[in-house]
């Protein structure tokens, strides 16, 4: 025996994209359920340096113009959602942690008087700050430091933190699922890319079958895997390899910079977690990142060591723990260079295919869906009081991207 459990959208996918729109939904009083077949937010998205992007690293590359509103907004919204005033339906984030309420870009030597001007070209203009030394970070307050620091209206945050902020309060609609033959989720499909239902079976071995008006694939890498059940060929994923580092050490300073090199690429991006005992860990990517794809762990951290003693020469790493993280960027295939301006949204049947493709933009994600929603005139019923969702399992959230690292493997919650 089944029953029948009737939702207006269900979000396959738990990470920073399913979560703030699945957040959002509830807000407007749309029925949603989310499923999450691993950990919550512990995909890319705690993975991810928590910078929130308003797109001055791609103006860098010539990837954005003035034009690309739509991450140049991303900031702003951000931090109305922090302040607990966001825009109808954005979360209340202010249980979050900020890490640095601003990202910072550094030239190292000569660089940055060539870069001067451009900063100070009208597409940059309330973006990108040059800062006298007296302003400078306490990282780059030392007397070894040569160069220019600029100061980017971009804000880096604690992910775990506001992966429980989104999760909050919204438990009792998020299942754990295990789409392995014998496990308790299975796709019901009708007709070819078409989702007829989502088969539950609890831990009472009873099976309900949940239906939605519109399924939102936002699983990630896992979206895959998804597309090819319902035999979707269109639109396609792409994967593109990083290959991050890891330190922990006592320095007591913190660091969240990109670092100007000679390509528009980022030399090397740096952000700061704070670990259990109050130690920093440091987390590179940008250029090493990228380049480190080919390299071993052995080579990427010698090389990570190099770069850290030749920029930062007064941060001493003696003692410090290294590792390093390879990790996918899903996104959507594209034939021309990635203009990653907005999140990626597209209909197909009763399911809408979505990557933001930059943590920055799950507003945007969310916004599209919800677009999306409209015009099909699904509007929220505005009462869940019935949506009721016994004994299922519940995904746990990733507490942090380091977990498992380092040679040990408990590191504990971000404080
Ligand atoms: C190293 C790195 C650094 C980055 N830094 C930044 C940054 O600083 N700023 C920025 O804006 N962007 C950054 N990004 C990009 C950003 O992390 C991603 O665009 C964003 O996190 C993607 O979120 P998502 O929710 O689509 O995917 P994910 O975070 O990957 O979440 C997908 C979720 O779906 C689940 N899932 C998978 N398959 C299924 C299934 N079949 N059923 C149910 N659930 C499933 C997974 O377990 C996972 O929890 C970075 C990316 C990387 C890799």
């Amino acid at each position: 025996m089944s029953h029948t459990v009737e939702t207006d959208v269900v979000v396959m996918g738990g990470g920073i994209a399913g979560l703030w729109l699945f957040r959002t939904l509830h807000t407007l009083g749309y029925r949603a359920v989310l499923l999450e077949q691993d950990s919550l937010g512990g995909g890319q998205t705690i993975k991810s340096q928590g910078i929130v992007h308003g797109g001055t690293k791609y103006t860098l590359t010539g990837q954005l113009t003035n034009a690309s509103q739509a991450i140049a907004g991303m900031p702003e919204r951000w931090r109305n959602a922090l302040a607990g005033h966001g825009e109808a339906g954005d979360p209340d984030l202010r249980s979050a942690r900020i890490l640095s309420d601003y990202h910072y870009l550094w030239s190292p030597g000569d660089i940055g008087s060539r870069m001067t001007s451009f900063f100070a070209s009208k597409a940059l203009r309330g973006r990108v700050d040059a800062l006298s030394k007296a302003q400078f970070p306490a990282i780059f307050q030392h007397d070894g430091f040569r160069g220019k620091v600029y100061q980017l209206n971009e804000i880096v945050l604690d992910i775990a933190t506001v992966t429980r902020a989104l999760v909050q309060g919204l438990e009792a609609y998020i299942i754990k699922v295990d789409w392995r033959e014998h496990g308790n989720a299975r796709l019901v499909t009708d007709t070819k890319s078409s989702i007829e239902a989502v088969e539950l079976t609890n831990e009472q071995n009873q099976k309900v079958l949940l239906k939605a008006q519109r399924f939102v694939m936002a699983a990630g890498e896992g979206t895959q895997s998804l597309l090819h059940t319902l035999e979707i060929s269109e639109p396609a994923m792409q994967l593109r390899p990083l290959h991050m580092v890891m330190v922990r050490h006592r320095h007591p300073e913190p660091i969240y910079a990109h670092c100007l090199g000679i390509t528009p690429l980022p030399r090397m991006t740096i952000t700061s977690h704070p670990d259990s005992d109050g130690q920093w860990v440091w987390y590179l990517g940008g250029g090493i990142a990228e380049d480190g794809v080919k390299q071993s762990a052995e080579e990427l951290i010698a090389t990570a060591k190099k770069e850290l003693q030749a920029l930062l020469p007064w941060v001493d790493l003696t003692n410090a723990q290294w590792d390093t993280l390879r990790i996918n960027r899903a996104e959507p295939k594209q034939n021309r260079l990635l203009r990653p301006d907005a999140a990626f949204c597209q209909p197909v049947g009763n399911t809408i295919v979505t990557w933001p493709t930059k943590l920055a933009l799950a507003p945007n994600l969310s916004d599209e869906v919800i677009r999306q929603l409209q015009a099909d005139h699904i509007h929220p019923t505005t009462n869940d009081s019935d949506l009721i969702l016994d004994g299922f399992p519940q995904p746990d959230i990733y507490p942090n991207f380091w977990q498992g690292c380092f040679g040990d493997d408990a590191v504990g919650e971000t404080p």
